[in-house]
C-alpha cells in the first residue's frame, strides 16, 4: 500500500459523483464475523464441538436443509445470532460518510449475507446481495417463491427443540435462510433479482461513478467478475491476490479497515484548508 496508490483512490473518490461498494467476504473480517460461504477455515469458528471439516463441508450443501435440517438449523441459527450480534466496523461508517457527499450516494453490490451493510446505516434500496441474506427466510422445498424477513423469528433458532425451528407458512415444511450455497437449485433468486433491478434503475443516472472493491477474493469470482465488468474506474482492495485484468485500476493490498482509514485521512486533508 503506496502513498501514490492511496493518493490515487483518494482522487478518485473526490471526483466520483457516485460510488459503486462491491464487498467480499474480506469487508465482514474486520467485524469478526466469518466468511459464511468460502472460506473452510473461518467457518469452523461456527461450528459445532468437534465439527469435522466433512461435516462443515455437507453445510455449505444446499441439501443440508433437506438431508439434515436439524444440524442445518442449529448451525446457520449460531450464524444468524452471530451476525445480528455483530457492529459493522468503523470502515463501513468511512464509506457511508463518503456516499452521503456524493450527488447520487452509493450502491452496495455485496456476495456477504451478514447484512452488515444494512446494520451500519446504508439504504436497503441500494443493497444488492448476490448470494442472498442470512435474515430472510425461505421454504426449504420451496414450495412458493415467497421470502420473508428473520425479524419475524423471534427466538433465537439455536434451540435443539425442532418445534422452534421456523417453518414454511404455506406448506408446514422447514424454512431455511435465503442464503445461495453450493449445488442449491433450491435458493430462491427473486429477492436478489429485485435488487439487481434496482441497481440497474439506478445505474443510468451517475456520469462518472467509481468502484471501490473490498475484500473479494479469487476463490469465489462474482464480486470481482461485477466490478471488472462495470468498466468505470476501480479501487480494488484485499490482503492479497490485489492485480486487475484492468491496467488503470488502483490496487491496494491490506485489510478493508486499514486501508479505508488510509484513503480517508487522505480525503480529509484534501479538504482541509491550506495553511497561510
Ligand atoms: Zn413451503
Amino acid at each position: 500500500m503506496n502513498t501514490h496508490e492511496i493518493d490515487r483512490a483518494a482522487g478518485l473518490i473526490a471526483d466520483a459523483d457516485a460510488l459503486i461498494i462491491a464487498a467480499g467476504a474480506g469487508m465482514s473480517v474486520d467485524s469478526g464475523l466469518p466468511d459464511f460461504r468460502g472460506s473452510q477455515g473461518v467457518w469452523t469458528t461456527l461450528g459445532s464441538p468437534g465439527a469435522t471439516n466433512d461435516g462443515l463441508h455437507e453445510l455449505l450443501q444446499g441439501s443440508c436443509f433437506t438431508a439434515n435440517s436439524r444440524m442445518a438449523m442449529e448451525f446457520y441459527g449460531r450464524a444468524l445470532d452471530v451476525c445480528r450480534r455483530t457492529t459493522p466496523h468503523q470502515g463501513y461508517g468511512l464509506l457511508l460518510g463518503w456516499a452521503r457527499k456524493k450527488a447520487h450516494g452509493a450502491f452496495v453490490y455485496t456476495s456477504n449475507v451478514d447484512g452488515q451493510f444494512q446494520a451500519a446505516g446504508f439504504t436497503e434500496a441500494h443493497i444488492l446481495e448476490c448470494h442472498g441474506s442470512i435474515h430472510h427466510f425461505q421454504c426449504a422445498r420451496p414450495c412458493s417463491p415467497h421470502i420473508w424477513p428473520a425479524s419475524e423469528i423471534s427466538k433465537s433458532m439455536r434451540t435443539t427443540h425442532s418445534a422452534d425451528w421456523p417453518r414454511c407458512a404455506r406448506c408446514g415444511g422447514p424454512a431455511r435462510p435465503n442464503v445461495l450455497l453450493f449445488s442449491d437449485p433450491a435458493w430462491l433468486v427473486s429477492r436478489t433479482n429485485a435488487q439487481r433491478l434496482r441497481l440497474e434503475v439506478w445505474r443510468s443516472a451517475p456520469e462518472n461513478p467509481v468502484v471501490i472493491e473490498i475484500g473479494a477474493g479469487l476463490a469465489l469470482p462474482s464480486v470481482r467478475m461485477f466490478s471488472e465488468s462495470l468498466r468505470i474506474p476501480l479501487i480494488r482492495i484485499n490482503t492479497h491476490d490485489v492485480h486487475a485484468a484492468i491496467a488503470t485500476a488502483v490496487t491496494l493490498q491490506g485489510t478493508a479497515l486499514a486501508v479505508l482509514q488510509r484513503i480517508d485521512r487522505e480525503l480529509s486533508r484534501r479538504l482541509a484548508p491550506a495553511n497561510p
